[in-house]
């Protein structure tokens, strides 16, 4: 299996190591000829504006969203916001995803944390995964067709938290980024998303 890590910018290196620990080949990506052969895709955590322009600079645009059509992809974070299909202000986007998103959404004094969530869809869900946030996006909704899989924890039971994962189809975006922790569940559930072909 090849799985592609998009790397214009951002934490592409770590997405690739626990890849690489999980014995599977990731390339890194830059020109629209790379996703040839590829069976996923992964776009990293950065900077959103930045990796859309620069995509547009490489003639990736096109490429990617034909890519997306018949593959899994999965961004994290700037990734995540870089699949949606509205970021609430000029970017460019990608708009493989039926989500719409709110950038910077924790704002200044929380903008980095860490926290559990737990996830049904991963191995081991009664354990909960380690997510951080760092001047992370939320989901603010989603559209027709999309799995709500991840929410921040609530104190009040009867409250639904903030949405900050979501799959469509072969398409996932999570807010956080497992690549900078060391628990490899999150990577796992894509690699089965890759094979579910
Ligand atoms: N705040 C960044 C953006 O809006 C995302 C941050 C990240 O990927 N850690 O693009």
């Amino acid at each position: 299996m090849r799985i592609g890590v998009l790397a214009l910018q951002g934490a592409f290196r770590e997405h690739r190591a626990i890849f690489h620990e999980l014995g599977i080949d990731a390339p890194e990506i830059r020109l629209p000829a790379q996703l040839e052969g590829l069976d996923g895709l992964v776009i990293p955590g950065g900077e959103s504006t930045t990796i859309g322009k620069l995509a547009t600079a490489f003639e990736l645009i096109e490429p990617l969203r034909v890519f997306g059509k018949s593959h899994a992809i999965w961004g994290t974070c700037a990734g995540a916001i870089f699949l949606s299909k509205d970021a609430h202000r000029e970017q460019p986007l990608l708009g493989l995803m039926r989500i719409k998103v709110n950038r910077n959404a924790f704002g200044r004094q929380v903008d980095s944390f860490e926290t559990y969530l737990t996830v049904q869809e991963l191995e081991d869900p009664e354990r909960p995964f380690p997510a951080l946030f760092i001047r992370a996006p939320l989901i603010e909704s989603v559209g027709k067709g999309v799995q709500v899989i991840a929410r921040l924890p609530q104190e009040d039971p009867d409250q639904e938290g903030v949405i900050v994962g979501a799959r469509q189809g072969k398409l996932l975006a999570t807010s956080f980024h497992p690549e900078l922790t060391d628990d490899p569940r999150f990577h796992q559930y894509f690699l089965t998303m890759v094979e579910e072909g």
